[in-house]
């Protein structure tokens, strides 16, 4: 079964088709370092994780980048209000590591592999070297020190602005004036920044630039320039949430198809939905967001903002709540009992075989089919259930799964089963009353046990046993 993705260029579910045989690159909008990420921004890199760990899965190999937005308005807002008013290049570069290494940190905690990271202040010199191109391929201009990208023109050359969006998205839309800010709202299409201009309030954070005034580089341009540095003018997947479809992976994609003259710039978009709070986006600036970190002080484990982000399909909003993060780390603490728990049963070998493969298929067949996580989990609970797998092959199919899934599940220490002289006896006065058919005595005993913490299930003539 070949991995299938919905592409949001061609808003169809697409079988994968790398461009280079087994090699796939692939590119993260990472994180504005100035602040926590929150739950909501580490939804998209688990979203991307998966991404990675299933293509892997699958045979590939991985070149995965992500960038850190360490320029934008608010960082630099951030190191002058936090840091110090005079702030320059290099009071950035210490007030955006803190944040860094948090972010790091939190990735390591929720399992998520470690991309190649490229701050977009190392990457200034490549930045200035595509806006140069673009200037001087006539699709950009310089309207009172700043350098703006000019979309009436690239349109009527590429004719495929805001594709990304829709294929209808420039139907009766006007070209409005240049947006001189980072972000600018749906309606708006005028032309976006490539380099601003230096500006007193930005303290002495700039850079010089040989070809244009001293300033700093507008949002979209580092992406571009980060993604044609690290994985060539075209590569295979780019990710971010749904809200960067428009305009930051729009004019991404603008500028670097411009600056290459290669269409298309990547060949496959995925975009993961949003976590809610109250059925509203998580942000920064409503200020509904939750981090890693008061979810640690609540004493939950990280992974289970994993299993619970593993339990929505990445294509469907999730509204995040404490009880469904709870049940999610109910959910994980028994895949780890599971894992932690050491029995033996006499099964029928050429059946396990059969049962066992069957659960794989199933399980990539969910996997691959557009990453339906809910699906997978599904099954991931039905083969654990299943009678005809022996606990030593059910975990070692659970492990590999959650090369997948990113679970932790290696990492759970297995406990010998001690079961205490008391509970031996108890056991063995039930094995005694179900020979004589005593059930209602076995079944007495079994809820005796129970109390005392061991779980006893009887499997055909078999008798397991299990910590509670
Ligand atoms: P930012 O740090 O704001 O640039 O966002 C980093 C990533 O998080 C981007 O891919 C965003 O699309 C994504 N993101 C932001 N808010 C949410 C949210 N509530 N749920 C899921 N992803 C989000
Ligand atoms: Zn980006």
């Amino acid at each position: 079964m070949p991995l299938k993705l919905y592409n949001t260029l061609t808003k169809k579910k697409e079988k994968f088709i790398p461009i280079n045989k087994n090699k796939v690159g692939m590119y993260s909008c990472g994180p504005t370092v100035y602040n926590h990420a929150h739950i909501g921004n580490l939804r998209s890199y688990l979203a991307a994780d998966l991404l990675q760990k299933t293509l892997k899965y699958n045979g590939y190999k991985i070149n995965w980048v992500m960038n850190f937005t360490d320029i934008d308005d608010k960082t630099i807002k951030g190191v002058t209000e936090n840091y110090t008013k005079a702030a320059d290049n290099n009071d950035l570069k210490k007030y955006t590591q803190k944040y860094i290494n948090i972010f790091k940190s939190d990735l390591a905690k929720l399992n998520i592999e470690k991309p190649d990271f490229v701050r977009a202040t190392d990457k200034i010199e490549e930045i200035k070297k595509m806006i140069k191109k673009i200037v001087d391929l006539g699709f950009g201009y310089e309207k009172d020190g700043s350098i703006y990208f000019d979309i009436k023109k690239y349109q009527e050359k590429y004719r495929d602005y805001g594709k990304l969006v829709g294929e209808n998205f420039m139907k009766g839309m006007k070209f409005g004036a240049t947006v001189n800010a980072d972000e600018y709202e749906k309606e708006n299409i005028g032309d976006f920044a490539l380099w601003r201009e230096w500006k007193e309030n930005d303290s002495n954070i700039f850079w010089e630039n040989e070809n244009f005034p001293k300033g700093k580089p507008g949002w979209h341009i580092e992406c571009s320039a980060i993604g044609a540095d690290k994985l060539g003018d075209q590569f295979d997947i780019h990710s971010g949430g749904v809200d960067l479809i428009f305009p930051h992976h729009s004019n991404e994609i603008a500028q670097s198809q411009t600056a290459s003259g290669k269409v298309p710039f990547v060949k496959y978009w995925f975009h993961s939905e949003h976590l809610l709070v109250n059925e509203e986006k998580m942000a920064k600036s409503k200020g509904n967001f939750f981090t890693l970190k008061d979810i640690e002080e609540k004493n939950f484990n990280p992974l289970a903002l994993r299993y619970l982000c593993l339990g929505a399909h990445y294509h469907s909003t999730l509204n995040f709540t404490w009880q469904s993060l709870e049940a999610s780390q109910n959910a994980l603490e028994r895949l780890c009992e599971f894992m932690k728990s050491d029995e033996s049963r006499i099964t029928n070998h050429e059946l396990e075989i059969e049962v066992e493969s069957k659960y794989e298929s199933l399980f990539l067949e969910a996997i691959n089919n557009d990453l339906d996580t809910p699906r997978a989990l599904a099954i991931v609970w039905e083969m654990i259930k299943s009678k005809e797998m022996s606990y030593q092959n059910k975990k070692a199919l659970l492990l590999k799964f959650d090369r997948i899934l990113g679970l932790g599940l290696s990492q759970v220490k297995k406990e010998k089963l001690i079961i205490p002289d008391e509970i031996q006896i108890l056991i063995k006065e039930r094995e005694e009353a179900r020979e004589n058919k005593n059930w209602k005595r076995a079944d007495e005993l079994r809820e005796v046990i129970k109390k005392k913490g061991f779980l006893v299930e009887d499997v055909e003539s078999e008798t397991d046993i299990r910590k509670l």
